[in-house]
Parts: C-alpha cells; sequence; structure tokens
C-alpha cells in the first residue's frame, strides 16, 4: 500500500528543499563544472581528459572547494589552496572554485532554467489557496535560481546559505535551518511539512520536528530516505494533488449557495492537525 500523502492544503506552512525538489539545478552545476574543468586540463595538459565520471567521483555532494582539490589530486596535480576571496581568474583551488560559481551564474541568466513541471503546479496551487510556502537550501544560490526559475514570488520566506552564514546556522542535517525555516514562516513545525530530496535535509526537517516529511526520491532511494525520516516518499511532487480536495468534497456535497463559503475554508486558517489526513480526500477523488 502507498504511503498516504499529507494534505498540503490543510498545513500551516510547507518549506521546500530547492536544488532537486523545485528545481534540477544538479544539471547546472555539472555543465559549470565540465566548461571550468574543460579550459584547466586543456591548459595545463592534464589527463586523461574531465568527463561527467569525474563529477559523479570526485566533485558531486562535496563542498565546492573540496571538489576541486580532491578532482586535481586524483590527477596528481596540485596547486595552492589559496582564499575564498581569490578571483575567479587565480590558478588557486579557491579561486578555480569561485570560477565554477561564476560559470554556474552565468549559465544560470544566459539559459535559465525550468522548474519541475510538477513541482511548479504544487507551489502554485498551494499559493493559490493561501498556504504560507518557504524555502530552505543550503546553496548560496538560492536567490539567483528562485528568481531565474520564475518562482521566487511564491514564497515568503528563503533560508539559503547566505542566511545560514549570516546567523551561524549548522548545516543539514542539523535542524537549524529547517527550524529557522519555520521561524522565519512564523508556523509551528509539528503543523507544517518540509519536503526534501537529501538524506541530509530529510534528517534536517526530522530533526526539527516537522509534522511531515516529505522524501522526494530523484536518485537517493526511498529506502535511504525513509530511514532518515521521511515519513512518505515520492517519485516527484507530481504526485500530489493540485485542488483542494477536502474543500471541493464539501463544495460537492453542501448545496450551490455554500460553494463561496467552502473555498473560504480553503485558506490556511483552520486546525492543521489533519494533516496527515490526506487519505479522505483521496478516497473522494
Ligand atoms: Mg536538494
Amino acid at each position: 500500500m502507498p504511503d498516504a500523502l499529507p494534505d498540503l492544503f490543510r498545513a500551516q506552512g510547507v518549506l521546500f528543499d530547492l536544488d532537486g525538489v523545485l528545481t534540477p539545478t544538479a544539471e547546472v552545476h555539472m555543465r559549470a563544472w565540465k566548461a571550468v574543468f574543460d579550459d584547466v586540463f586543456a591548459a595545463w595538459d592534464i589527463e586523461p581528459p574531465y568527463t561527467d565520471a569525474d563529477y559523479f567521483d570526485y566533485v558531486d555532494g562535496k563542498k565546492r572547494y573540496d571538489g576541486v582539490s580532491s578532482l586535481l589530486r586524483h590527477r596528481n596535480v596540485e596547486i595552492p589552496w589559496g582564499s575564498v576571496d581569490d578571483p575567479p581568474e587565480a590558478d588557486t583551488v579557491c579561486g578555480i572554485g569561485n570560477r565554477k560559481n561564476a560559470a554556474f551564474a552565468a549559465s544560470l541568466r544566459a539559459e535559465g532554467i525550468a522548474p519541475f513541471p510538477g513541482s511548479l503546479a504544487l507551489v502554485q496551487a498551494l499559493h493559490a489557496a493561501g498556504v504560507p510556502l518557504g524555502v530552505v537550501s543550503s546553496s548560496k544560490n538560492a536567490e539567483e535560481v528562485l528568481a531565474a526559475a520564475g518562482i521566487r514570488s511564491y514564497f515568503r520566506v528563503v533560508v539559503d546559505g547566505v542566511v545560514a552564514e549570516r546567523e551561524s546556522l549548522a548545516s543539514k542535517p542539523a535542524p537549524d535551518m529547517f527550524r529557522a525555516g519555520a521561524v522565519a514562516l512564523g508556523v509551528d513545525p509539528a503543523l507544517s511539512v518540509a519536503v526534501e530530496d537529501a538524506t541530509s535535509g530529510v534528517a534536517s526537517a526530522a530533526a526539527a520536528g516537522f509534522g511531515a516529511v516529505v522524501g522526494v526520491d530523484r536518485g537517493a532511494g526511498a529506502d535511504a530516505l525513509r530511514e532518515v525520516g521521511a515519513t512518505v516518499v515520492v517519485d516527484d511532487l507530481d504526485a500530489f494533488p493540485t485542488t483542494d480536495a477536502a474543500a471541493s468534497a464539501s463544495a460537492e456535497s453542501d448545496s450551490a449557495a455554500s460553494a463561496s463559503a467552502a473555498s473560504d475554508s480553503a485558506a490556511p486558517t483552520e486546525s492543521a492537525a489533519s494533516i496527515d489526513s490526506a487519505s479522505d480526500s483521496e478516497e473522494t477523488a
């Protein structure tokens, strides 16, 4: 039996991770790394040439500078670490990392990024229904990505890598970032829902006490996501209804005269104690 989906329309608030949940940002990161390393490898005659396998073996999931250092070490290339203030032209680990970040930003500006269609539809529906929405992302590029994807205006708060650094929030899987997201949104985590695709993020939301933690399996694996605290796992957010089934069901069963009252009840002023009760609405759908 599939997990019952939490009723997001009854949640006090919904907090979304960004990369991999709202936008397929990994592809943009991969393109940026390839552009940078293709140039570096050619300029320094590093063999064999950079491939996508290098990305997954040495770069993916690591902090930016650690990824540069790891890959170059595996090609027997030693360069100074440098400092975070190094310009993108600097031939240091930090310089190359900063070069990648500049390439990422340029790619976003030039090509934009389309949100996952299922995520966009869900966010638009929840926003239209008045459910408070926020973004909790470790990325320091979150604002740029949200703007490029054209979805920034749906979210009342964004707690990202810039905020985390400023407020000394511990990285996911510590509960700090999701807890800060709930505080910023003014909601009780226990009555709210978190949506994440990484095990570290699911663990963060679970530790912060969210009433429901939706794991989006973009490759981490459903079992791995459940193990760290996901209360439900989906392959894509298109699994969620984009209409407020409970509100429309009561509208149908009532007289037509009360239909407008039912749409009022979609406002998130009701008790959200029933965010786990979407199975009701699934039966009526
Ligand atoms: Mg993610």
